[in-house]
Protein backbone atom coordinates (compact mmCIF):
# COMPACT_ATOMS: atom_id res chain seq x y z
CA UNK A 1 0.00 0.00 0.00
CA UNK A 2 1.41 3.30 -1.24
CA UNK A 3 1.41 6.20 1.66
CA UNK A 4 -2.08 8.09 2.17
CA UNK A 5 -1.71 11.80 0.85
CA UNK A 6 -3.93 14.99 1.54
CA UNK A 7 -5.23 18.02 0.22
CA UNK A 8 -7.79 20.50 1.39
CA UNK A 9 -10.21 21.79 -1.43
CA UNK A 10 -11.30 25.57 -1.05
CA UNK A 11 -14.30 24.93 -2.71
CA UNK A 12 -16.48 22.26 -5.15
CA UNK A 13 -14.41 23.06 -8.17
CA UNK A 14 -11.46 22.38 -6.57
CA UNK A 15 -12.59 19.72 -4.75
CA UNK A 16 -13.83 18.21 -8.06
CA UNK A 17 -10.36 19.13 -9.58
CA UNK A 18 -8.57 17.27 -7.36
CA UNK A 19 -10.91 14.37 -7.53
CA UNK A 20 -9.46 14.45 -11.33
CA UNK A 21 -6.47 14.68 -10.52
CA UNK A 22 -6.05 11.62 -7.93
CA UNK A 23 -8.22 8.79 -9.55
CA UNK A 24 -7.55 6.96 -6.13
CA UNK A 25 -9.08 9.57 -4.01
CA UNK A 26 -11.95 10.01 -1.44
CA UNK A 27 -13.97 12.79 -0.12
CA UNK A 28 -13.28 13.02 3.53
CA UNK A 29 -16.21 15.22 5.59
CA UNK A 30 -16.34 14.39 9.47
CA UNK A 31 -13.68 11.44 8.80
CA UNK A 32 -16.08 8.94 10.97
CA UNK A 33 -15.48 5.83 8.37
CA UNK A 34 -12.84 6.40 5.59
CA UNK A 35 -9.66 5.75 7.39
CA UNK A 36 -10.73 2.65 9.30
CA UNK A 37 -11.79 1.16 5.91
CA UNK A 38 -8.71 2.54 4.14
CA UNK A 39 -6.90 0.24 7.44
CA UNK A 40 -8.99 -2.56 6.68
CA UNK A 41 -8.10 -3.11 3.32
CA UNK A 42 -11.49 -2.33 1.87
CA UNK A 43 -11.49 1.39 0.65
CA UNK A 44 -7.97 1.89 -1.67
CA UNK A 45 -7.83 5.29 -1.72
CA UNK A 46 -4.50 6.85 -1.84
CA UNK A 47 -5.47 10.38 -1.49
CA UNK A 48 -7.88 12.61 0.31
CA UNK A 49 -9.44 15.47 -0.37
CA UNK A 50 -10.65 17.13 2.92
CA UNK A 51 -13.82 19.11 1.70
CA UNK A 52 -15.03 20.55 5.26
CA UNK A 53 -14.17 24.27 3.68
CA UNK A 54 -17.00 23.89 1.48
CA UNK A 55 -20.09 25.64 2.33
CA UNK A 56 -22.47 22.65 2.39
CA UNK A 57 -23.74 22.88 6.16
CA UNK A 58 -26.84 24.72 5.76
CA UNK A 59 -30.60 23.22 7.12
CA UNK A 60 -33.08 25.35 5.93
CA UNK A 61 -36.96 25.12 5.16
CA UNK A 62 -37.62 25.81 1.29
CA UNK A 63 -39.92 27.69 0.08
CA UNK A 64 -42.15 25.27 -1.22
CA UNK A 65 -42.19 23.37 2.32
CA UNK A 66 -39.69 21.18 2.20
CA UNK A 67 -36.38 20.95 3.26
CA UNK A 68 -32.69 21.36 1.98
CA UNK A 69 -29.72 19.88 3.93
CA UNK A 70 -26.52 19.88 3.29
CA UNK A 71 -24.05 17.53 2.84
CA UNK A 72 -21.87 18.78 5.54
CA UNK A 73 -24.65 19.21 7.93
CA UNK A 74 -23.67 17.20 10.86
CA UNK A 75 -26.29 14.07 11.95
CA UNK A 76 -26.28 16.03 15.52
CA UNK A 77 -26.89 19.71 13.97
CA UNK A 78 -29.83 18.21 11.53
CA UNK A 79 -31.40 16.20 14.34
CA UNK A 80 -31.83 19.38 16.90
CA UNK A 81 -33.37 21.97 13.57
CA UNK A 82 -36.24 22.79 15.49
CA UNK A 83 -38.40 22.38 12.08
CA UNK A 84 -36.78 19.22 11.36
CA UNK A 85 -37.67 18.02 14.74
CA UNK A 86 -41.20 19.57 14.48
CA UNK A 87 -41.85 18.81 10.79
CA UNK A 88 -40.05 15.62 10.28
CA UNK A 89 -39.67 14.30 13.76
CA UNK A 90 -38.64 10.65 12.00
CA UNK A 91 -35.92 12.31 10.52
CA UNK A 92 -34.72 13.49 14.05
CA UNK A 93 -35.47 10.49 15.63
CA UNK A 94 -33.22 8.33 13.40
CA UNK A 95 -30.21 10.72 13.45
CA UNK A 96 -30.01 10.61 17.26
CA UNK A 97 -30.78 6.78 17.55
CA UNK A 98 -27.85 6.08 14.83
CA UNK A 99 -24.89 6.78 16.52
CA UNK A 100 -23.39 7.86 19.56
CA UNK A 101 -23.01 11.52 20.72
CA UNK A 102 -19.26 11.52 19.20
CA UNK A 103 -20.16 10.62 15.88
CA UNK A 104 -23.04 12.41 15.23
CA UNK A 105 -21.18 15.50 16.28
CA UNK A 106 -18.40 14.69 13.38
CA UNK A 107 -20.25 12.73 11.16
CA UNK A 108 -21.73 14.17 7.82
CA UNK A 109 -25.50 13.34 6.19
CA UNK A 110 -23.26 13.19 2.76
CA UNK A 111 -20.60 10.62 4.69
CA UNK A 112 -24.07 8.73 6.34
CA UNK A 113 -25.25 8.18 3.13
CA UNK A 114 -21.92 6.78 1.52
CA UNK A 115 -21.30 4.51 4.57
CA UNK A 116 -20.72 0.65 3.61
CA UNK A 117 -22.39 -2.13 5.31
CA UNK A 118 -21.25 -3.25 9.02
CA UNK A 119 -21.21 -6.68 7.67
CA UNK A 120 -18.25 -8.64 9.66
CA UNK A 121 -16.67 -10.24 6.51
CA UNK A 122 -16.44 -7.40 4.76
CA UNK A 123 -13.97 -6.16 6.95
CA UNK A 124 -12.13 -8.88 8.80
CA UNK A 125 -9.61 -9.05 5.11
CA UNK A 126 -9.43 -12.32 4.51
CA UNK A 127 -13.60 -13.83 3.98
CA UNK A 128 -14.43 -14.22 0.96
CA UNK A 129 -16.78 -10.82 0.06
CA UNK A 130 -18.23 -9.89 -3.17
CA UNK A 131 -18.46 -5.83 -2.18
CA UNK A 132 -14.55 -6.39 -0.82
CA UNK A 133 -13.22 -8.70 -4.26
CA UNK A 134 -15.93 -9.29 -7.21
CA UNK A 135 -16.56 -12.70 -7.52
CA UNK A 136 -14.70 -14.06 -4.45
CA UNK A 137 -18.21 -15.35 -2.79
CA UNK A 138 -20.13 -14.17 0.23
CA UNK A 139 -19.22 -15.87 3.34
CA UNK A 140 -22.10 -14.40 5.14
CA UNK A 141 -24.68 -16.89 2.72
CA UNK A 142 -24.04 -19.89 5.26
CA UNK A 143 -21.86 -17.92 8.05
CA UNK A 144 -23.22 -15.77 10.67
CA UNK A 145 -26.33 -14.28 9.25
CA UNK A 146 -28.30 -12.86 12.23
CA UNK A 147 -27.84 -9.36 11.10
CA UNK A 148 -28.08 -10.02 7.73
CA UNK A 149 -31.24 -9.32 4.62
CA UNK A 150 -34.03 -10.66 4.31
CA UNK A 151 -35.54 -8.32 1.62
CA UNK A 152 -33.65 -7.25 -1.58
CA UNK A 153 -31.11 -10.00 -1.24
CA UNK A 154 -29.22 -12.22 -4.62
CA UNK A 155 -26.92 -14.72 -4.20
CA UNK A 156 -24.09 -12.54 -4.58
CA UNK A 157 -24.70 -10.48 -1.11
CA UNK A 158 -27.28 -10.41 1.69
CA UNK A 159 -25.83 -7.25 3.38
CA UNK A 160 -28.22 -4.56 5.10
CA UNK A 161 -27.26 -0.97 4.73
CA UNK A 162 -26.56 0.49 8.40
CA UNK A 163 -27.87 3.99 7.64
CA UNK A 164 -31.20 4.84 10.30
CA UNK A 165 -31.22 8.45 8.72
CA UNK A 166 -31.95 6.96 4.72
CA UNK A 167 -34.65 5.03 5.95
CA UNK A 168 -36.39 8.05 7.12
CA UNK A 169 -35.42 9.89 3.79
CA UNK A 170 -36.84 7.09 1.85
CA UNK A 171 -40.18 7.17 3.54
CA UNK A 172 -39.95 10.62 2.54
CA UNK A 173 -38.81 10.92 -0.89
CA UNK A 174 -35.83 12.36 -0.50
CA UNK A 175 -33.48 13.37 -3.35
CA UNK A 176 -30.26 13.25 -3.31
CA UNK A 177 -28.32 16.38 -5.06
CA UNK A 178 -24.70 15.34 -6.37
CA UNK A 179 -22.08 17.29 -9.13
CA UNK A 180 -19.51 15.84 -10.56
CA UNK A 181 -17.02 17.41 -14.02
CA UNK A 182 -20.27 17.40 -15.78
CA UNK A 183 -22.09 19.68 -13.80
CA UNK A 184 -24.62 19.13 -10.76
CA UNK A 185 -27.84 15.93 -11.03
CA UNK A 186 -30.04 14.92 -9.29
CA UNK A 187 -30.86 11.09 -7.79
CA UNK A 188 -34.38 10.08 -6.28
CA UNK A 189 -33.12 7.90 -2.91
CA UNK A 190 -34.52 5.15 -4.37
CA UNK A 191 -32.04 5.15 -7.02
CA UNK A 192 -29.35 6.36 -5.16
CA UNK A 193 -28.91 3.04 -3.76
CA UNK A 194 -28.46 -0.22 -5.63
CA UNK A 195 -29.58 -3.41 -5.00
CA UNK A 196 -26.97 -6.25 -5.06
CA UNK A 197 -28.16 -8.41 -8.23
CA UNK A 198 -24.74 -9.45 -9.70
CA UNK A 199 -22.64 -6.59 -8.91
CA UNK A 200 -22.56 -5.58 -5.58
CA UNK A 201 -19.54 -3.75 -5.17
CA UNK A 202 -21.33 -1.38 -6.97
CA UNK A 203 -23.42 0.10 -4.41
CA UNK A 204 -24.62 3.26 -6.28
CA UNK A 205 -24.62 4.86 -9.68
CA UNK A 206 -22.61 8.01 -9.29
CA UNK A 207 -18.81 7.46 -10.55
CA UNK A 208 -15.60 8.05 -8.14
CA UNK A 209 -15.21 11.87 -9.09
CA UNK A 210 -18.65 12.79 -8.10
CA UNK A 211 -19.65 14.63 -4.72
CA UNK A 212 -23.11 14.88 -2.68
CA UNK A 213 -23.97 18.36 -2.18
CA UNK A 214 -27.08 17.74 -0.56
CA UNK A 215 -30.25 16.35 0.35
CA UNK A 216 -33.64 17.60 -0.52
CA UNK A 217 -36.88 16.39 1.07
CA UNK A 218 -39.99 17.29 -0.13
CA UNK A 219 -43.04 19.22 1.99
CA UNK A 220 -45.04 16.18 3.31
CA UNK A 221 -47.39 17.20 5.94
CA UNK A 222 -47.71 14.01 6.95
CA UNK A 223 -44.01 13.75 8.02
CA UNK A 224 -45.10 15.32 10.61
CA UNK A 225 -46.92 12.35 12.64
CA UNK A 226 -44.03 10.73 11.36
CA UNK A 227 -42.23 8.48 14.20
CA UNK A 228 -39.25 5.74 13.96
CA UNK A 229 -38.60 2.91 16.13
CA UNK A 230 -34.90 0.94 16.33
CA UNK A 231 -34.71 -2.29 17.24
CA UNK A 232 -31.62 -3.87 18.46
CA UNK A 233 -29.55 -5.94 20.80
CA UNK A 234 -28.56 -3.08 23.07
CA UNK A 235 -29.62 0.62 23.10
CA UNK A 236 -26.04 2.13 21.98
CA UNK A 237 -23.81 1.58 19.92
CA UNK A 238 -25.51 -0.62 17.84
CA UNK A 239 -27.10 -1.36 14.19
CA UNK A 240 -30.65 -2.34 13.79
CA UNK A 241 -32.00 -5.67 13.75
CA UNK A 242 -35.27 -4.18 12.71
CA UNK A 243 -36.13 -0.40 12.18
CA UNK A 244 -39.35 1.64 10.87
CA UNK A 245 -40.29 4.98 9.82
CA UNK A 246 -43.96 5.76 9.44
CA UNK A 247 -46.47 7.82 9.11
CA UNK A 248 -50.11 7.72 9.05
CA UNK A 249 -53.54 9.34 7.94
CA UNK A 250 -57.08 8.84 8.47
CA UNK A 251 -60.19 10.21 7.22
CA UNK A 252 -63.21 8.98 9.05
CA UNK A 253 -61.03 6.04 10.47
CA UNK A 254 -59.74 4.65 6.91
CA UNK A 255 -56.34 5.64 5.93
CA UNK A 256 -55.93 8.57 3.48
CA UNK A 257 -51.97 8.55 3.69
CA UNK A 258 -49.06 6.47 4.32
CA UNK A 259 -45.48 6.44 4.23
CA UNK A 260 -43.54 3.70 5.58
CA UNK A 261 -40.02 2.01 4.99
CA UNK A 262 -37.70 -0.22 6.97
CA UNK A 263 -34.47 -0.62 7.75
CA UNK A 264 -32.35 -3.63 9.12
CA UNK A 265 -34.00 -6.06 6.88
CA UNK A 266 -33.00 -5.10 3.32
CA UNK A 267 -30.30 -5.10 1.29
CA UNK A 268 -31.00 -1.15 0.70
CA UNK A 269 -33.13 1.28 3.24
CA UNK A 270 -36.43 -0.12 2.11
CA UNK A 271 -39.39 2.03 1.20
CA UNK A 272 -42.19 -0.53 1.95
CA UNK A 273 -44.72 0.53 -0.98
CA UNK A 274 -46.61 -2.75 -1.08
CA UNK A 275 -47.50 -2.03 2.46
CA UNK A 276 -48.60 1.23 1.57
CA UNK A 277 -50.89 0.26 -1.41
CA UNK A 278 -52.43 -2.42 0.30
CA UNK A 279 -53.37 0.23 3.47
CA UNK A 280 -54.66 2.98 1.42
CA UNK A 281 -58.64 2.75 1.98
CA UNK A 282 -58.76 0.21 4.57
CA UNK A 283 -60.04 0.60 7.77
CA UNK A 284 -57.03 1.93 10.33
CA UNK A 285 -56.49 -1.07 12.56
CA UNK A 286 -54.59 -3.62 13.88
CA UNK A 287 -55.85 -5.89 11.03
CA UNK A 288 -54.47 -3.89 8.78
CA UNK A 289 -51.48 -3.17 9.74
CA UNK A 290 -50.73 -6.83 10.18
CA UNK A 291 -52.08 -7.44 6.57
CA UNK A 292 -50.16 -4.89 5.28
CA UNK A 293 -47.18 -5.88 7.05
CA UNK A 294 -47.55 -9.45 5.65
CA UNK A 295 -47.63 -8.54 2.09
CA UNK A 296 -44.40 -6.75 2.44
CA UNK A 297 -42.63 -9.55 3.91
CA UNK A 298 -44.33 -11.86 1.50
CA UNK A 299 -40.96 -11.98 -0.61
CA UNK A 300 -38.26 -12.46 2.44
CA UNK A 301 -35.72 -14.86 1.47
CA UNK A 302 -34.32 -16.05 5.02
CA UNK A 303 -31.28 -17.91 5.93
CA UNK A 304 -29.93 -20.22 8.63
CA UNK A 305 -30.01 -16.73 10.99
CA UNK A 306 -32.22 -14.41 10.12
CA UNK A 307 -35.43 -15.98 9.91
CA UNK A 308 -37.02 -14.29 13.03
CA UNK A 309 -36.58 -10.93 11.32
CA UNK A 310 -39.61 -11.82 9.10
CA UNK A 311 -42.41 -11.74 11.84
CA UNK A 312 -39.86 -9.21 13.98
CA UNK A 313 -40.42 -6.69 10.99
CA UNK A 314 -44.08 -7.39 11.04
CA UNK A 315 -44.95 -6.18 14.37
CA UNK A 316 -42.52 -3.33 14.06
CA UNK A 317 -44.29 -2.22 11.19
CA UNK A 318 -47.87 -2.54 13.26
CA UNK A 319 -46.52 -0.91 16.26
CA UNK A 320 -44.61 2.16 13.52
CA UNK A 321 -48.26 2.93 12.73
CA UNK A 322 -50.04 2.16 15.88
CA UNK A 323 -47.74 5.17 17.38
CA UNK A 324 -48.41 7.56 14.41
CA UNK A 325 -51.92 6.94 14.54
CA UNK A 326 -52.36 7.80 18.43
CA UNK A 327 -49.21 10.46 18.46
CA UNK A 328 -47.12 8.43 20.85
CA UNK A 329 -43.81 10.04 20.52
CA UNK A 330 -41.45 7.36 22.11
FE1 LIG B 1 -19.56 -9.40 1.45
FE2 LIG B 1 -22.14 -8.83 1.12
FE3 LIG B 1 -21.44 -11.32 1.55
FE4 LIG B 1 -21.16 -9.54 3.52
S1 LIG B 1 -23.07 -10.21 2.63
S2 LIG B 1 -19.69 -11.12 2.89
S3 LIG B 1 -20.69 -7.68 2.35
S4 LIG B 1 -20.84 -10.06 -0.22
Amino acid sequence: MRPLTYSRATDTDDALALAAAHPTSAFLAGGTTEVDLIRAGVSHSEHLIDINDLPLTAVEDRPDGGLHIGALARMNDVARTPSVVRRYPAISRALLLGASEQLRNMASMGGNLRQRTRCAYLRDGVSPCNKREAGSGCAALNGLNRGHAILGTSEHCIATHPSDVAVALAAFDAVIRIVGVDGERSLPIDEFFLLPGDTPEVEHPIGPGELIVGIDVPGVPLAERSIYLKFRDRQSYEFALVSVAAAIEVDDGVVSAVRLALGGVGTKPWRARRAEAVLLGTPANEASFRRAAAAELEDAVVREHNAFKVEFAQRAVVRGLTHSLNGVRP
